[in-house]
C-alpha cells in the first residue's frame, strides 16, 4: 500500500522547477507510448569513437580503419569480457572483479560500466580507498554522467568525505537544470529517481514519473526494479516491494540482490519464504554482505548471538570496514553488558565516515527491538544530532518513545514525519490512529508517589468496565510488585483497542498480529478489548495480567531479559493468580513432551521467534512456564528474583542460570526430566492412544472398543457423546464418570463435567448439573456457556454470591453483554452492595438496554437510598422522559420531592 492523504507543494529537488518541467519531453508525451530520447549511448556505435573523452588512441585508429559491421563485432567482444566481469562480481568474486575492471581500464576500455564495476567491486571487499580514486579518475571523464556521481556519492561517504558527497548530488541537480532531456534514458531516470527521493520528493511521483517509466523503456532494466523495491521496502510496503521483485527475479535469476530484497519483503508475512529466498541469494554469492547481515540479524533476534558473530565475521572477511557489520556487534557488545566492546566497535563502525547516522540508527533500532527501549531513542538521538534530517531515526524515535510512554514527543516526531513522508505506510498509520486516540476516554488511577495507572479505552466501554479494568490492574500492581520486588515508580499507561487494526498499529507499527491479545513494552501495555478479537474471546483478565506481570519484571532487570523468562514468569503468574487462567499441561503438550519436542532452556527464546506452527508458539510459552515453576521448586522464589537482579545489571542470562543451577547442560537434563514427569503425571492411570476405530463407527462398535480398552480417554468421550447423541442420558453416566476419574484435570473442549453437567440438565438433575458445571468453570476462564447457565441457576435459587461469581467471570470475558450486569446487579443489591449494583446499572445504560426508565428507575432508588439526592433525581427524571407514564418512577419522585420539603 503506498497511498495515504495526498501530499501538499511538491519538494522538488531542482529548485522551483515542477517535475513537468524536469522532463519535458516525458510530460509532452503523457498519452503516447513511451519512447524517451535516447541518450549518447555508451556503446561503440552510439557513442562516437572521436568523443573527446576516448582516450584510446590505437583503438580510436583501428576503429577508424575498419567497416561498421566490424565494430559491431568489436562491441559484442568488449560486452562479453565486460558480462563476465560482471559474473565474477555477483558470485562474490569481488576482488578478482575488481582486477579485471582495472586491467580492462588500464588496457584503454572506454565503458563508463568498467568504472562502475570497478567502483562496486571495491565498495563490496572495503577497498574504499581504491574506490575513490577510480572515481576521481572517471568524474573528469564523464563530465555529464550522472550514474557516477550517484555511484560516486556513496563512494565519498565511505571515504569520510560527506560534504564531497554532496557537492556529487548538486552536480546532478545542476547537470539536470542544464540539460534534462539528456536523462530521460531508463539508467538516468532511476538515479534521478533516487535523487528526488533522497530530497523529499513524493514517493509515488517518483514511482510512476520514473522507476515505471524506466522499466516500460527497457523491460529488462534490472536497476528500476531494484529502485522499485528499495522504495516500497523503506516505506514499509512490503506487497509492492515483493509483486516488483517476483517480476524481477524472472529477469534475473541469478542476482543474489533479488533474492536478498525478497527475503526482506516476505519477513514479515511468510517466514518460510524468506528464509527459501534468503537461502537462494546466499547459494548465488555466499559472500552477498546484504543477505550475510540480514542473517546475522535474525541470528540476534532469535537471541542466538554465538551464530551473529560467526555470520559477521564471514562479513568482516569480505569486507573488513563494512560499517553495519561493526554496528551490529557493538548491538551484541551491549546485549553482553560489554560496555567497552560497545565503545570500539561503534566507533569502527564510524571510522570510514563518521557522521554516517545509520550506524547509530542500526544500533539503536536493534536495541529497540530487544526492548531497550531507552538505549535505543538514545541512538536514535544520536543518530539525529549527526543528521537531523535522518527520518528513519526521527521514524524509530517516534516509535520508541511512544513504547517509553513519553507520548507527547513522540506524537510529534511521528506528526514530523508525517509531514516529511506521507507515504511511509507506518507515518501514515500512526497519525491515523492518534486522530482516533482523540476519541479515547482517559482513566486515571495515579499515586501520590508519581506511580499508579493511566488506562485509555474506548470512551462507551470504559463507561461499561473501566473501572473493573483499574481495579484489576490496582491488584495486580499491589500483589505483583510486591511479590517481585519492584516498586514502579512512573505511571503504566494502559490502552486497550476496540478495534484490532488499532492495536497492531499502536503495537507493531503495521496491520497484522492477529493472534496477539496484549503486548507489554516496559510501563505500556497495548490491549485487545473483546469487541477486537471478532468471536474468538479470550479472557482480558488474565491478559492484562499477564502484561502487567511483564511491566514488573521488565522494570526490575531495566528490559533486560531474554523473552522466554519474561513470557514464563508471566504465564506463571497467571496459573498462580487464578488456576483458570494461563496455560496448564494438555495431552497435546504431554504429547509434545513424550516426544521430544521440548527446547533447550538456553534456545528458548528462539522457539518464539519462527514457530513451525500456533501450537508451537503456544507451546513455547507453557514450556517457558514451566521453566520458570521448576526453577522456583527447585531453587527458591529467591533465586528467581536474584536471576532477574543479574539481568538487570548487565549479566546474561546464562550466566546468571550457571551461578544458581551448575552447569546449562545439566539444567537442560534435569529440566527435561521434570517437564516429563509433568507430562506423565497427566491423567497417569489413562490411556492417550489413538483408538483404531473410525470415528463414524456405530455405537456398539465404539462400546466394545471401549470395554476393551478401557482407560481409553478417547473412547470413553466417542461413547459418552454418542451417547447423548442418542439421548441415552442415563447410560451416559457412566463413561463420563469414568472419563472423570482418569481425568479429573481436564479443562477441555467437550471435558467430562461438561457433557456430565448437558446429561445432568437433560434429566433434571439441578444439583448435580450445578455441581459439574461449577467443576468445569472453575478450571476454564472462557466457558461462557458453564457462566450463563450457573447465573441462571444461581439466580432460580437465590444464591446471591454464586450469582455475582458467575457473573464477574462472564465479565472477565465479555463485558459488552447484558445479561451478566443484570445479573450482577440484582445479586449485588440482593446482597446489599448498593456501590456494586450502581457500578451494574450504569454499565447497563452504556450497554443501550431494551428498557432504559426501568435502568434509569433503579439508579435513582438506589441513590436515593444512600442519600444522594441530586444523582436520585437526575436518573428518576431520566427515566420518565424515556417513560413518562411510569408509575414507579412517579411515586420515587414524589418522594424525593415530599423528603425534600416535608408538609
Ligand atoms: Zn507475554
Amino acid at each position: 500500500m503506498l497511498s495515504g492523504a495526498s501530499r501538499g507543494a511538491c519538494r522538488c529537488v531542482f529548485a522551483n522547477v515542477a517535475m513537468e518541467d524536469v522532463f519535458p519531453a516525458l510530460a509532452r508525451r503523457s498519452d503516447a507510448p513511451d519512447h524517451p530520447p535516447r541518450r549518447p549511448a555508451r556503446g561503440i556505435l552510439f557513442m562516437g569513437f572521436r568523443c573527446a573523452h576516448f582516450r584510446n588512441q590505437q583503438f580510436a585508429k583501428f576503429a577508424l580503419s575498419v567497416p561498421a559491421a566490424l565494430l559491431v563485432l568489436a562491441a559484442s567482444c568488449v560486452r562479453a569480457d565486460l558480462a563476465d566481469a560482471q559474473k565474477l562480481f555477483q558470485s562474490g568474486e569481488y576482488r578478482e572483479c575488481s582486477r579485471t575492471a582495472q586491467a580492462a581500464i588500464d588496457a584503454g576500455e572506454w565503458l563508463e560500466a568498467w568504472r562502475l564495476l570497478k567502483i562496486d567491486a571495491d565498495l563490496a571487499c572495503g577497498e574504499y580507498p581504491s574506490a575513490l580514486k577510480t572515481l576521481q579518475d572517471a568524474l573528469p571523464r564523464y563530465p555529464s554522467s550522472v550514474v557516477l556521481r550517484f555511484a560516486g556519492r556513496r563512494v565519498m561517504q565511505l571515504n569520510n568525505r560527506p560534504e564531497e558527497a554532496d557537492q556529487l548530488i548538486s552536480e546532478i541537480e545542476t547537470l539536470v537544470n542544464q540539460a534534462a532531456w539528456r536523462f530521460s534514458d531508463p539508467a538516468g531516470l532511476v538515479v534521478l529517481g533516487r535523487v528526488l527521493l533522497m530530497r523529499g520528493e513524493d514517493p509515488r511521483r517518483v514511482l510512476e514519473g520514473f522507476y515505471d517509466r524506466a522499466r516500460k523503456a527497457q523491460p529488462n532494466y534490472l536497476e528500476a526494479y531494484l529502485a522499485t523495491a528499495d522504495l516500497a521496502l523503506a516505506k514499509h510496503d512490503f506487497a509492492l516491494a515483493a509483486e516488483g521483485l517476483e517480476n524481477a527475479r524472472k529477469l534475473a535469476p541469478s542476482s543474489a540482490d533479488i533474492y536478498s530484497r525478497l527475503a526482506q519483503a516476505y519477513a514479515p508475512s511468510d517466514h518460510a519464504k524468506a528464509t527459501e529466498f534468503l537461502e537462494k541469494a546466499l547459494a548465488l554469492n555466499p559472500r552477498h554482505v546484504e543477505s550475510l547481515l540480514i542473517q546475522a540479524e535474525n541470528h540476534i533476534d532469535a537471541e542466538q548471538y554465538d551464530e551473529a558473530k560467526a555470520i559477521l565475521d564471514q562479513v568482516l572477511n569480505v569486507n573488513l570496514r563494512e560499517p553495519r557489520a561493526w554496528a551490529y556487534l557493538a548491538v551484541l557488545a551491549h546485549l553482553e553488558g560489554d560496555a567497552t566492546g560497545e565503545r570500539l566497535w561503534r566507533s569502527a563502525a564510524l571510522s570510514v565516515w563518521r557522521t554516517n547516522p545509520e550506524v547509530d540508527h542500526l544500533i539503536g533500532r536493534k536495541l529497540s527491538q530487544k526492548y531497550r527501549f531507552a538505549e535505543g531513542a538514545a541512538a536514535q538521538r544520536r543518530a539525529l544530532t549527526v543528521d537531523p534530517k535522518y527520518l528513519p531515526a526521527k521514524a524509530q524515535l517516534s516509535q520508541d518513545l511512544l513504547r517509553l510512554g513519553e507520548e507527547e514527543e513522540g506524537w510529534r516526531l511521528a506528526n514530523e514525519v508525517y509531514d516529511r513522508d506521507g507515504y511511509d505506510v507506518l507515518a501514515y498509520n500512526l497519525m491515523t490512529l492518534r486522530d482516533r486516540l482523540q476519541n479515547f476516554r482517559t482513566l486515571e488511577a495515579v499515586d501520590q508517589d508519581g506511580g499508579g495507572l493511566i488506562v485509555r479505552m474506548n470512551a462507551r466501554e470504559a463507561e461499561i468496565y473501566g473501572q473493573r479494568v483499574i481495579e484489576l490492574l490496582q491488584k495486580a500492581r499491589a500483589s505483583l510488585g510486591t511479590k517481585y520486588d519492584v516498586r514502579l515508580e512512573k505511571p503504566t499507561v494502559v490502552e486497550i483497542f476496540d478495534q484490532q487494526k488499532d492495536f497492531a498499529i499502536r503495537t507493531f507499527g503495521l496491520p497484522g498480529g492477529a493472534g496477539f491479545l496484549g503486548v507489554c513494552f516496559g510501563s505500556v501495555i497495548t490491549a485487545n478489548s473483546p469487541a477486537a478479537l471478532s468471536g474468538n474471546l479470550s479472557n482480558w483478565e488474565a491478559t492484562l495480567w499477564h502484561e502487567f506481570c511483564h511491566v514488573v519484571t521488565l522494570q526490575k532487570t531495566k528490559n533486560k531479559m531474554p523473552r522466554w523468562l519474561s513470557e514464563g514468569i508471566s504465564v506463571y503468574e497467571e496459573r498462580q493468580a487464578n488456576v483458570a487462567w494461563g496455560q496448564t499441561m494438555t495431552p497435546q503438550y504431554r504429547q509434545m513432551i513424550l516426544n521430544g519436542d521440548l527446547t533447550p532452556v538456553s534456545e528458548l527464546s528462539g522457539a518464539f521467534l519462527s514457530p513451525p506452527s500456533g501450537l508451537h508458539l503456544q507451546f513455547a510459552y507453557y514450556e517457558s512456564s514451566l521453566v520458570v515453576e521448576y526453577l522456583i521448586e527447585k531453587y527458591g522464589m529467591d533465586t528467581l528474583l536474584r536471576i532477574l537482579t543479574d539481568l538487570g545489571v548487565g549479566m546474561t542470562i546464562n550466566e546468571s542460570l550457571q551461578r544458581y543451577a551448575g552447569s546449562l547442560t545439566a539444567l537442560d537434563v534435569e529440566f527435561a526430566a521434570y517437564a516429563r514427569q509433568k507430562a506423565e503425571a497427566l491423567a497417569s492411570e489413562a490411556d492417550w492412544g489413538d483408538p483404531d476405530l473410525a470415528p463414524s463407527a456405530d455405537l456398539a462398535a465404539w462400546e466394545q472398543w471401549s470395554r476393551d480398552h478401557p482407560h481409553s480417554i478417547s473412547a470413553l468421550r466417542t461413547v459418552a457423546k454418542k451417547l447423548i447423541e442418542a439421548e441415552r442420558f442415563e447410560d451416559a453416566k457412566t463413561p463420563l464418570k469414568q472419563l472423570r476419574t482418569l481425568y479429573p484435570d481436564d479443562g477441555g473442549a467437550d471435558n467430562a463435567e461438561q457433557l456430565l453437567a448437558r446429561v445432568h440438565r437433560e434429566l433434571g438433575e439441578t444439583a448435580e448439573e450445578r455441581q459439574s458445571l461449577e467443576s468445569w468453570a472453575a478450571r476454564d476462564a472462557e466457558a461462557i456457556g458453564a457462566y450463563v447457565r450457573l447465573m441462571e441457576l444461581a439466580a432460580a435459587e437465590e444464591d446471591w454470591p454464586a450469582v455475582r461469581t458467575s457473573a464477574e467471570r462472564m465479565l472477565a470475558v465479555n463485558p459488552l453483554l447484558i445479561a451478566p450486569h443484570e445479573y450482577l446487579a440484582k445479586a449485588a443489591e440482593a446482597t446489599n452492595d448498593s456501590s456494586a449494583a450502581r457500578a451494574a446499572y450504569r454499565a447497563l445504560l452504556a450497554l443501550d438496554p431494551l428498557d432504559p426508565a426501568a435502568v434509569h428507575y433503579q439508579l435513582a432508588r438506589l441513590f436515593f437510598q444512600e442519600g444522594e439526592t441530586a444523582e436520585a433525581k437526575r436518573h428518576v427524571l431520566q427515566s420518565l422522559e424515556e417513560a413518562p407514564r411510569f408509575r414507579a418512577a412517579h411515586r420515587l419522585l414524589l418522594e424525593m420531592v415530599n423528603r425534600e420539603s416535608p408538609q
